[in-house]
């Protein structure tokens, strides 16, 4: 499949007067013509800049682009102008801002941030079903960008999620929604209603960490109950889970790390 979008090792931080909040670490994704890729996290797990990144709007300062690369059509987005960036925006890349206004110039790359989040069920439904016939007629690709999981589900073809500015695991909604294997994956699985009577949802405990005091290592052990003593010490590298296709995970349950430097 064609990569319209390629996010390469990007880290978005923010130098304030309180230091630096981390809100993107080393963010690998892709989006190829015609999928919608979800991209799910409680809030202010990084998800909102990395799509305000992709669109070149972080304010600098305070805002500085570490480190990576963001491919579009294989140009480096982070070389351009602010002119060159002003044609790609709104023409070959579009934004919905939290509510829908604006799918009228048919972009090749639309990024939908929590587009139904204010809407009731009945106009959040036909809003994704407008979105999903653009995609159809235009080959447009969709950056789905919510903390619902229902959505991903329904509209999805493959989906990332992100933990305090770390995607930690992504895969094809079959494969992840079959076998979510990052604890915090599970823990978001877990806290959803499964629509029984009287049931009792699991809300993940804890809160996520602000972004300027991560802890070390794995940024979500504080809250996982899988937690290891290295756990605290090193943080996990993405790899390939085993018979899964295409499916990443960064968490050390997968992995050895007395392999790693
Ligand atoms: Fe939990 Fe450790 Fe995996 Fe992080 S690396 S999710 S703390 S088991």
């Amino acid at each position: 499949m064609d990569s319209l979008l390629g996010i390469e090792n990007l880290s978005t931080f923010f130098h304030t007067d309180d230091g630096v909040v981390k809100s993107v670490r080393n963010v690998d994704l892709n989006i190829h013509r015609g999928e919608t890729l979800g991209l799910v996290g409680e809030s202010g797990c990084g998800k909102s800049v990395t799509a305000l990144s992709a669109m070149r709007l972080i304010p600098q300062p305070p805002g500085r682009f570490e480190s990576g690369r963001i491919l579009f059509k294989g140009q480096d987005l982070l070389s351009l102008s602010e002119s060159e960036m002003e044609k790609i925006r709104g023409n070959d890349i579009s934004m919905i801002f939290q509510e829908p206004m604006a799918i009228v110039c048919k972009p090749m790359l639309l990024i939908a941030d929590e587009p139904t989040t204010a809407l009731d069920a009945t106009i959040q439904a036909q809003i994704l079903e407008l979105l999903v016939a653009l995609r159809e007629q235009t080959r447009m690709a969709i950056l789905l960008i919510t903390h619902n999981l229902g959505i991903i589900a329904q509209f999805a073809d493959r989906v990332a999620v992100m933990y305090s500015g770390k995607i930690v695991e992504e895969a094809p909604v079959i494969s992840l929604f079959e076998s979510p294997s990052h604890p915090y994956t599970q823990g978001l699985l877990n806290s959803l209603p499964q629509g029984e009577p009287g049931e009792k949802l699991e809300p993940i405990p804890g809160t996520v960490p602000h972004p300027a005091y991560l802890p070390g290592g794995c940024a979500f052990h504080p809250r996982c109950p899988e937690a290891m003593p290295h756990c605290q010490e090193k943080i996990p590298p993405t790899i390939n889970l085993e018979n899964k296709k295409d499916h990443k995970i960064a968490c050390w349950l997968f992995d050895d790390p007395s392999a790693e430097s």
